[in-house]
């Protein structure tokens, strides 16, 4: 059995009674166990700011160690975060903040790369803004847009591209109707149009847009003709 005088107490003891200490040649710390329990008891102010000088000289070891523990308890940190809401969205301000640009850069070639899972998101985000109740998401939305390559009304060709750009909507941007206005947004009672036929159907049913079509043809078309 190897054995090891305590620098502090003074006693022989089995280095198994010693902390493991990777800088010392015999691979242990200079007191017995009970005296260094003793000493991190008495002098706090002191463990405290050898673990803080620690921290700033490894601070990729101390990343790796807390990325590690965090991995490995997931519960906890889940935990944590559900009980300090205001600790995890200040967190994330400051992180969007200090990684702003790279994230509207990440953002905008996500945009680019999914136009029509983009203009889905923001299409809902908008109605919802608005005050509309919609009983969808965007994924049940997805399969429709992805469908609907033109005007339901019009045929003109619609562009899912136009939530990326800048400025109004143009003659080929999509937009959500209510077949039924006078019903909440339900995937059955939702087509996609152009811009141009939902700003000229407003607030119409399809039945009275179809009365306001008739109408308009007896009384201009017709009279036209003859
Ligand atoms: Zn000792
Ligand atoms: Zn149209």
């Amino acid at each position: 059995m190897r054995t090891k005088r305590c620098s502090k107490c003074g006693e022989i003891k089995s280095v198994n009674r010693f902390y493991k200490d990777k800088n010392r040649k015999d691979g242990v710390g200079g007191y017995c166990k009970e005296c260094q329990k003793k000493w991190q008891k008495n002098n706090p102010e002191k463990i405290r700011k050898a673990g803080k000088k620690y921290r700033k000289n490894n601070p990729e070891k101390v990343r790796e160690q807390y990325k590690k523990w965090r991995e490995d308890n997931p519960e906890y940190d889940k935990k944590w975060r559900e009980n300090n809401p205001e600790k995890v969205r200040k967190s994330k301000k400051k992180y969007y903040q200090k990684n702003k640009e790279k994230i509207k850069e990440t953002q905008k070639i996500w945009r680019e790369d999914n136009p029509i899972k983009f203009w889905c998101l923001k299409t809902i985000a908008t109605h919802k803004h608005k005050g509309y109740k919609v009983l969808f998401k965007s994924k049940d939305l997805l399969p429709i847009a992805k469908q609907t390559k033109k005007c339901s009304i019009c045929d003109v060709e619609l562009d899912y591209s136009h939530g990326n750009k800048a400025g109004k909507p143009g003659k080929q941007s999509p937009s959500l109707d209510r077949i039924d206005n006078n019903k909440v947004l339900t995937l059955s009672n939702t087509q996609i149009i152009c811009h141009r036929c939902n700003a000229t159907k407003r607030d119409r049913s399809m039945k009275e847009m179809f009365e306001w079509c008739e109408n308009f043809i007896n009384k201009f078309v017709k009279r036209v003709k003859n």
